[in-house]
């Protein structure tokens, strides 16, 4: 798992604020506690003391050690009982003054040992689907949603079937896709005109990629570009570009809108090489065909994008003319 450092940090902003908001809430429980039945504060001072005096008592030597940490227990037993008996007699509930941490798995630090707890996973998950707000803008963006009636009955002699048969045959390649999703699963490449619901199944397919707990970016190739162009010219940071190497799965959006420089070529070079020797999956999608890929981006990319990656052609007509 690498989610972005951006969805990480906004993860473990997020629990450190859970985590003082309930703090703060055991605070207020207890000064309340204590306003009210002032013998709690000293019970509670008292047994602070007697843990102290017996972790002291550890230290004493033979009979005497055993002797000293069975009369602070006996104290201590006393105390609780009295403490016990002063909360229910205020009538406040059992857990009113526990200060347990938001999350008792992993004590609220976000990890069991060197392995992220499921509490900031959570977290990680909802701060990255804000992050893909821009692909996941209708909330709509869920494989039931896709209509495949905006899609021709009729046939098309070029590719030998309906339109709507081709794209029945696209949706279940993406819901596998989606489904079976394992960071280094082979990439997709889009390909159609616009209005064909590229963007729309991208969405889906982050969406359950995303819930599934992978790291999705999702960026516009011109967008990409500019980032690459901010660091190459010493406008960011590197880090600012780290995102598009490491998470699990990367859709650029709308290849073939940007103007074509020797700078996007060599970034888009060495993104599409980095991540296929990284076995990291991509998502592309384009309005360009095959032909149109091959004049643009020549040889080494080309070679790739239509060699690497598995194409899913987009055929019909422009289904937001026929939402109008
Ligand atoms: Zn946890």
């Amino acid at each position: 798992m690498a989610y972005t450092k951006a969805v990480l940090n906004r993860a473990r902003e997020r629990l450190a604020d859970e985590n003082r908001k309930k703090h703060a809430e055991y605070e207020s429980h207890l000064a309340a506690a204590y306003a009210l039945r002032p013998r709690l504060r000293e019970i509670d001072r008292s047994l602070r003391r007697i843990s102290a005096q017996a972790a002291m008592a550890c230290f004493m030597t033979g009979g005497e050690s055993a002797r000293t940490i069975e009369q602070l227990k006996q104290e201590s037993l006393r105390l609780q009982d009295e403490r016990q008996w002063i909360l229910d007699e205020a009538e406040l509930a059992d857990d009113y003054l526990d200060d347990t941490p938001v999350c008792t798995v992993c004590g609220g630090t976000g990890y069991v040992g060197t392995e992220m707890c499921e509490c900031l996973h959570e977290l990680c998950r909802q701060e990255q689907k804000r992050a893909l707000s821009p692909l996941l803008s209708t909330g709509r963006e869920r494989f039931e949603n896709f209509n495949l009636d905006y899609y021709p009955d009729r046939y098309y002699p070029a590719i030998g079937t309906t339109a709507r048969a081709l794209m029945q045959k696209n949706l279940n390649v993406c819901r596998r896709f989606a489904h079976d999703f394992k960071p280094g699963a082979k990439s997709l490449l889009f390909s159609g005109a616009t209005g064909l619901g590229k963007t729309f199944l991208s969405g889906c397919i982050a969406r359950q990629v995303a819930d599934n707990g992978h790291s999705v970016v999702y960026t516009s190739a011109s967008q990409l570009f500019a980032d690459y162009e901010a660091v190459r010219f010493d406008r960011a940071e590197p880090e600012s570009v780290r995102k598009y190497e490491l998470c699990d799965l990367l859709i650029i959006d709308d290849l073939g809108t940007e103007m074509t420089t020797q700078l996007t070529i060599s970034s888009l070079y060495e993104i599409i090489n980095n991540r296929l020797l990284a076995q990291k999956t991509t998502l592309i999608s384009t309005n360009l065909d095959a032909a149109d890929l091959e004049a643009r981006y020549k040889g080494q990319i080309a070679s790739r994008l239509l060699g690497c990656y598995q194409l899913v052609y987009f055929i019909g007509d422009d289904i937001r003319q026929k939402i109008k």
